[in-house]
């Protein structure tokens, strides 16, 4: 039998911060490889081969009902210092590390290069899945390499070219999704900063702090994502619910002669990103409400659950907003957001 913690008819409420009322058939904590490992290869997870999830703090899923499966959290807190020369320092982290503490353990000690992604919800496992981002950077800039392990309990070692790492996405949510679970990641962080300011009024706010440090850059990063994203304690929200759609330049040319405020962010000679909050707030979808789902009144690109929401009625809001947004601007916007069914 496995070391793993397995419990039945397991609620959920307390893993998604869309706050989603819902149960796991089976749900199974592991706090090492080994624990994994026996637990891939034991008669519990066998039935539940093609019909299980890895989840982190849930801070990116949308559970639409009972999850029938079995779900799978890692509970390897565990931080190790791999290597360390006079400019840099590898540090291996658990997947189970809270990513904001893993921040905060950095920025302690004048390492540098998470500061930009201060208190982003959810785990290192995660983060090297979704490839955060805020504020001018992304957690693949940081990445070293990720360990995971594969159904049979195998470990491989992907180097971060390997992870294929795009905006908001990697090979371990394309090419290999559901076949591996990440186990480690490596970050490599400099002992000398090199700061990004210049994203939104982030610069100004770490002014206001006087002189620019690791701890300041992450007060001014806090301070502002508080004053803009609801906090999933008290509205449950998964925040921006949809990417930022990348569009041929042309499109935005023309899009731009009805809409000359239309923002956008060049990606390369041929392509730029526009932001789908814009977008949705044209549509006048910002503050509105949905049954118990609404668009948040501050930022139209988090939708919320005002108490008591299912999934369905939040995916019904998605998709009604996505419908407005491609017929007002002929744009297609995705969600970033994870579905679960
Ligand atoms: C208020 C708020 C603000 C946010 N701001 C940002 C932001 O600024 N930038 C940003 O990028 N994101 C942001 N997010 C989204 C979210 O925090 C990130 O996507 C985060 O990485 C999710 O981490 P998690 O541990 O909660 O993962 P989950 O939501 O539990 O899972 C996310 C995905 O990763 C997979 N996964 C999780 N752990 C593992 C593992 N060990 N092995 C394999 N697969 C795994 C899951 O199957 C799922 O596909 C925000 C969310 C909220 C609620």
């Amino acid at each position: 039998m496995p070391m793993a913690r397995i419990q039945f008819n397991y609620p959920l409420i307390s893993h998604n911060t869309f706050g989603m009322d819902v149960k796991a058939k089976v749900f199974c904590e592991y706090n090492d490889e080994e624990d994994l490992r026996q637990l891939l290869l034991s008669e519990v997870f066998a039935p539940y081969a093609e019909n299980f999830i890895v989840i982190g703090a849930g801070s990116n899923l949308l559970f639409l009902k009972d999850y029938e499966g079995l779900v799978l959290h890692s509970c390897m807190k565990n931080l190790a210092v791999l290597d360390e020369t006079e400019d840099e320092v590898l540090v291996q982290v658990g997947s189970g590390y809270v990513w904001d503490d893993f921040v905060e353990w950095s920025v302690s000690r004048e390492l540098y290069g998470a500061e930009n992604l201060s208190a982003i919800p959810g785990e290192v496992g995660a983060s090297a899945v979704q490839n955060i981002g805020a504020y001018g950077a992304e957690v693949s800039q940081l990445i070293e390499k990720v360990e995971a392990m594969d159904l049979q309990g195998d470990l491989r070692c992907f180097s971060r070219e390997e992870c294929c790492y795009g905006y908001r996405d990697s090979i371990f949510k394309g090419d290999l999704k559901g076949q591996y679970i990440i186990t480690y990641v490596t970050f490599r962080l400099k002992k000398n900063p090199v700061w990004k300011l210049d994203y939104g009024n982030l610069r100004a706010e770490v002014e206001n702090a006087g002189e620019v440090t690791g701890e300041t850059v992450r007060e001014a990063v806090c301070t502002i994502r508080h004053s803009k994203l609801p906090d999933p304690e008290v509205l449950g929200n998964a925040g921006s619910f949809f990417k930022n759609p990348v569009i041929e330049r042309e499109q935005y040319e023309h899009i731009r002669d009805v809409y000359p405020s239309i923002p956008c962010y060049p990606v390369d000679e041929r392509t730029v990103k526009v932001p789908a909050g814009w977008l949705i707030e044209q549509c006048g979808w910002k503050g509105r409400r949905w049954g118990n789902a609404a668009v948040h009144e501050k930022q139209a690109l988090v939708l919320v659950n005002l108490g008591g929401a299912t999934g369905r009625e939040i995916m019904d809001l998605a998709e009604r907003i996505a419908a407005d947004v491609q017929k007002t601007f002929g744009i297609e916007i995705t969600p970033e957001v994870n579905y679960i069914l």
